[in-house]
């Protein structure tokens, strides 16, 4: 494995606890990771090179009000690139190369994270909760090696009065999190499925369904908040039977009442974003199924998103939807 460590950051305990854990490594020191990431590199070596760096700017960034459960929520950006590769990635335009980057000045993020709960207890309702989302850019539960984040960050929002932290997978690595000496609180795990048939179509490398379904089990079992996101709802050919199927086999499968929330979205793009996937992939099928919507998203028509949220609705009645009107 190829690790480019910049200078400033070479004796941060993160990066020390991992080199000391990976012997088998070539490490090459650069003053800015900004020398390697934003240059073309081929992609053949992109699970082997990965990059240690200070993040120089906010680690969040206000999310769209009314996203998820509150009004106010950010998202929490501490890596960049994900070792999965879903066709639909907002991911596969945004860099200009694949490699992994993980921000490890994670006193700063922390400084910012209860300055941003701080401002947020003077400004609104004390009693309603600030939601952050992290796994902005990557896949946190999946890099958990190389990273640390659930014990670094995990028992830090336990003493945050007034946080809720939100890790979204499609890993199942859930190991680091039995073997926190504590159930947490102030972390919920969001788990994204989809049928299995679209897993293998578009999601490559992410965890199979009954994986996903196992990990959330043996969660539930120790009484961990786990949260499921069904997303992105994918409109095609013969959908409606295919979510059919699946929303009978998640009943099946995983015991509802326990689940603290759930969540379904269909393809959500900025016009911008859209244009730039439609040129990486000009032959993805389901991008010219979508249209765009008055408030200025690219999405699926609305009679779709609304036969999607009445399914999820009767698999739990109080699913959210994302950034869309109730459809009753
Ligand atoms: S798991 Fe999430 S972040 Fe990773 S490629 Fe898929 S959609 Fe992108």
């Amino acid at each position: 494995m190829l690790v480019y460590i910049e200078n400033k950051i070479k004796n941060n305990s993160q990066v020390l606890s991992f080199i000391d854990k990976f012997k088998n490594i070539d490490v090459v020191y650069v003053d800015n990771y900004k020398n390697i990431f934003d240059k073309k590199m081929p992609v053949w070596n992109k699970e082997k090179t990965i990059i240690f760096a200070e993040l120089k700017w906010n680690c969040l960034t206000q999310a769209p009000e009314d996203y998820g459960h509150e009004r106010f929520s950010y998202f929490l950006k501490n890596s960049l690139n994900c070792i999965f590769d879903c066709r639909y990635c907002f991911l596969k335009w945004a860099f200009v190369n694949d490699f992994q980057v993980y921000f490890v000045n994670y006193d700063d993020m922390k400084e910012e994270i209860s300055l941003s709960l701080e401002n947020y207890k003077k400004l609104w309702l004390k009693q309603r909760k600030l939601r952050f989302y992290s796994s902005d850019y990557s896949d946190n539960l999946w890099m958990n090696g190389f990273s640390n984040f659930v014990q670094e960050f995990v028992p830090f929002f336990e003493i945050l009065d007034g946080a809720m932290m939100e890790i979204r997978t499609k890993s199942v690595n859930i190991q680091p999190l039995l073997d926190l000496w504590f159930i947490p609180q102030n972390t919920e795990i969001a788990f994204s499925l989809n049928p299995q048939e679209l897993i293998e179509k578009y999601e490559k490398w992410v965890a199979s369904l009954d994986d996903r379904i196992q990990a959330v089990n043996i969660l539930l079992e120790k009484w961990f908040k786990v949260w499921l996101r069904f997303l992105p709802l994918l409109p095609v050919e013969n959908y409606q039977q295919i979510y059919w199927e699946f929303i009978d086999y998640i009943k099946q499968k995983i015991p509802m009442d326990k689940i603290s929330s759930t969540f379904a979205s269909g393809l959500l793009y900025t016009k911008a974003d859209y244009i730039n996937i439609l040129k990486k992939d000009p032959y993805f099928d389901i991008m010219y199924l979508l249209e765009e919507n008055e408030d200025g998203f690219v999405r699926e028509k609305k009679e779709i998103r609304d036969w999607f949220y009445n399914q999820f609705r009767q698999l739990d009645k109080k699913c959210m939807v994302c950034l869309d009107s109730e459809s009753g």
